[in-house]
This record gives structure tokens, sequence and C-alpha cells, in this order.
């Protein structure tokens, strides 16, 4: 994107970021058209990633694919939308991360096979994705993208099974990693879901089929019935029998990613049971508990950290009051003439509201501080509107080390909290005092024992490590 286009409301938005959500469904009968409950359906998973979406439908006789670089409407039109028939697809949302920007990775994937055309789309990362991809590389497979879902749709071809079902099974078997996955064959849909159920995956059924989603706010959002959350190292048939399901492998332990309980997940979605908006609110509360709070007033980081902040105001015994409006309409076409009116763009953006402010000791709310930008921005609009003194209180514990499954940052460099104390993160973001919520309250506040989260982020300790997983980062062994 070139200078000339304001990135900075986007930027602005530094948060870790989520690569990608996936949806699939499978039609009970053959006169079914699927594909505006996909499109639908990855509207509904717009937040999960913003550069790119697609989908792939069957009709009985052949895949159609549409696939492109923006937002969902902007990829699909109605045009787009009337040629993608058939009675099965699946879709995507994609985040590209590091390395993988380029549009020929946006998903799903679609290729023809000895199993009949196949379609794959994934939310995720391949630990061992490097390894395999010189694995078929050197068998003289051609790789034309840097995803994983191309490598996963080339081993599936090449695997010597005797049907799609079993095809996949193997190379689940030495898949290693974090994934939502579904693919699209011309018999069923199958949805494997990572045995560490880091990735989050939901099965539910609509009228006109079975549906397997990312987050439930896609089934709900079609007016489906949520059936269940697909089980770590669950992989799912859906054909015209309806849905049958099957153990692929096992972990010792799960580690569903806290991040998504903090911020990734819509806040209408459950996720292990929990549903997102109440356990925001319950993290608020330990929040409050944890932290000395001396405020007049309590206020969200718009938007993420508003559900936090009731929780924190309600535990407080303070007023929440909303201080800051976000202006939705901006879009990623707003131009920015110069340099010079960055601080007028984020005021476009975000606009403090002078009377709930001025005179006051403020305490905001905010789900994480991530590489540190935002933070600094808001304090300085809250004192900018008349703050007396501005108290930040973080959601989620400080973000220390990089998230190698599949989420953004993945590069310890880009984390601000890395190597620092709170105390020198106070004064770099211009606060009178900073808060964090401890790995504890978090998990409290989540309802899910610690063992059957990822918390690497936080902690350093990382759940998913095959033993032959190098870090590009630092190019150490990590066993
Ligand atoms: S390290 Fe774990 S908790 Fe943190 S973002 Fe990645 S998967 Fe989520």
């Amino acid at each position: 994107m070139s200078d000339g286009i304001l990135t900075a409301v986007d930027k602005y938005l530094d948060r870790p970021r989520e690569a990608c959500g996936v949806i699939g469904i499978w039609g009970k009968a053959r006169n079914v058209q699927v594909v505006h409950l996909c499109y639908l359906g990855l509207y509904a998973l717009q937040h999960r990633g913003q550069e790119g979406a697609g989908i792939v439908t069957y009709d009985g006789t052949k895949m159609r694919l549409c696939k492109g670089a923006g937002l969902v409407p902007e990829v699909f039109d109605e045009d787009s939308l009337a040629d993608l028939e058939g009675f099965s697809g699946i879709g995507h949302v994609r985040l590209a991360v590091r390395g993988e920007r380029h549009v020929v990775n946006t998903q799903p994937f679609s290729v023809r096979s000895s199993y009949g055309s196949l379609a794959a789309a994934h939310n995720g990362s391949l630990l061992n994705g490097k390894e395999l991809r010189e694995q078929l590389l050197s068998q003289g497979t051609v790789l034309q993208t840097d995803s994983d879902s191309e490598i996963i749709l080339n081993l599936i071809a090449r695997s010597g099974a005797g049907s799609l079902p079993e095809a996949i099974a193997r190379t689940l078997e030495i898949m290693e990693g974090s994934y939502a996955l579904v693919i699209l064959g011309e018999d069923m849909l199958l949805a494997a879901r990572d045995p560490w159920g880091n990735r989050p995956l939901t099965l539910g059924e609509v009228e006109e089929g079975y549906i397997v989603a990312s987050e439930s706010c896609a089934i709900a959002n079609l007016g489906g019935e949520i059936i269940r959350e697909v089980e770590p190292g669950e992989l799912l048939i859906l054909d015209g029998l309806g849905w049958r399901t099957y153990r692929h492998k096992s972990a010792a332990r799960k580690a569903l990613c806290s991040f998504e309980h903090v911020y990734f997940a819509r806040p209408d979605s459950c996720i292990g049971g929990k549903n997102a908006y109440l356990v925001r609110k319950a993290i608020g509360r330990e929040l409050a508990k944890e932290a000395a709070v001396n405020a007049d007033v309590v206020i969200g980081a718009p938007d993420s950290g508003v559900a936090p902040a009731l929780g924190f105001a309600e535990a407080a015994g303070l007023p929440f009051e909303i201080g800051v409006i976000k202006n939705r309409y901006v879009g990623r076409t707003f131009l920015r003439p110069t340099q010079a009116d960055r601080r007028t763009a984020v005021r476009i953006k975000l606009n403090p509201v002078v009377d709930v402010l001025k005179g006051k000791r403020v305490a905001v709310v905010d789900d994480s501080i991530v590489r540190g930008t935002t933070s600094g921005k808001l304090i300085t609009l809250l004192r900018d509107a008349g703050a007396r003194e501005v108290h930040m209180y973080v959601a989620s514990p400080p973000y220390r080390f990089p998230c190698f499954y599949g989420n953004e940052p993945s590069s310890q460099s880009e984390l601000v909290a890395s190597g620092r104390t709170v105390g020198e993160l106070k004064d770099l973001i211009g606060a009178d005092s900073l808060h964090y919520i401890s790995i504890e309250g978090l998990v409290r506040a989540i309802g899910i024992p610690r063992d059957q989260l990822c918390l690497a982020c936080f902690s350093g300790e990382y759940p998913i490590t095959p033993a032959n997983y190098r870090r590009e980062d630092d190019g150490e062994e990590h066993l």
C-alpha cells in the first residue's frame, strides 16, 4: 500500500492479529445452493482476517472458485456469487502473517487429484511446514505459494491411501502445529482440529445443511443451531449421511489459545464453552480485584476494551462511561494527504468525549498492549481532552513472547513488553500508572484450567513443541 493511502488508522489498531477464519457447508440435498451461506458466514468471521477472502463450491460436476484481496464484500459481487453454484462449499477469510502477504496465498486452494477435485482452507500454522515443504520439493512437487494449505493438499494427493478420508488421516498424522482445517471433496467435506485444540472450530446445522466454522457466531448469524465444538484431534466427515466423527490424533494436553477470549473471538461467540463477552467482563472484574484503583470514572479503549471495562467498573464500584467515540465509517480507502496529518487522522478515527473526561482521574481499560503504539496515542488523546490523571489497566498479562501458532506478532522484537519492566512501560506510554492482570487472574476469568490453555505469549511456556521446530527469528533449536 502506498504512503498516500492512510494506513495510520489501521496501524492504530495495535493488536495481536488473528490469522484467518474458515467455514464449510455440506448441503442436505443436491439442489441446495450454499454460496450465500458461505458468503454470510465469512461476513460474520470478517474480524478474523481482512486481507483476503475466498469461496470454493462443488455442484456435482466441478469445483468453482472465487477469491481475492480485500474484505468479503470487496471480493464478491452478485455476479461472482451467482457463478459459485453448488450444494457444498468452503470459505476463508485471511490475515496474512509474516512472509505470506502476497495475494497468491489467498485461500482456499483447489486442485485435481486421484481422489477427484479437492479444495482446502485452514487457520493456524504448521510448525513443521518448512520440513514438509522441502520434502515435497525434493520429491519434484511444484509449489506455487507460501501457504500451508497448498502443502496439505499435496500431502493428501501424494499419500497413496485407498480413500480420501484415509489420505487425510495419513496427512494429519504428519502435520505438527495448530490448525482448524476444512477440506472439500466431491463426496464429502472433512473438518479437522489440531490435537491441542489451539484453533477453534464449531459444528452446527442450518436448515439447508451441516456447517463447520471457526466461531459459533457464524453459525448463529445464519440462523443455525450449534451442535458442539469440534474436539481437539477430531476429524469430522460431513456428507449425504449427515456427520460422523473420528479421532485422528491425541495430545497429552489441550492448549486453547487464551487470546481468543481476550481479543480474537467475536463477543457473541463461545470458545471452549465460554462466551467471549462474559469472559471479558470477568477479566475486568479480576483486574479490578488485583490492582489498586484510584479513579473517578472507568472507560474502555474502543472497542475491545469496553467489555472488560464494564466488569472492571462493576467490581470497582465506579461509573462506566463512553470516553472515546470511534468513527466506524473510516474505511481502508481514507486518504491521508501528508505525514503531518497523522494526528488529525487518529482524531478522525477516535475522538474523546471531553465532558466525560475533563478534570477526572480516568481508568482506561484495554485488552492488550502489543507494540505499544495504540496505548501512547490513546493516553495523549485523553490528556488533551482534559483528563487529570490517566491510569491504564490491561486485560491480559504482559505480551512478552512471540506466537508461533499462526497469530501475529511472531517476532519478539515487535513486542514492547519484551525486556521492559511494567514501570518502564508506564513511562513509555505516558500513563500515571499501569496495571496488568496476572496470568492466574486471566485463567480464573476464562474459567478453563491452566493446563488446557495456551498462555505462551505471556509465560514463554510453549505447549506445542515438535522436536524439529526451528524458530526462524533466533535460529536456535527448541525442543
Ligand atoms: S502464543 Fe498461544 S495464547 Fe498467545 S496468541 Fe499464540 S496461540 Fe494464542
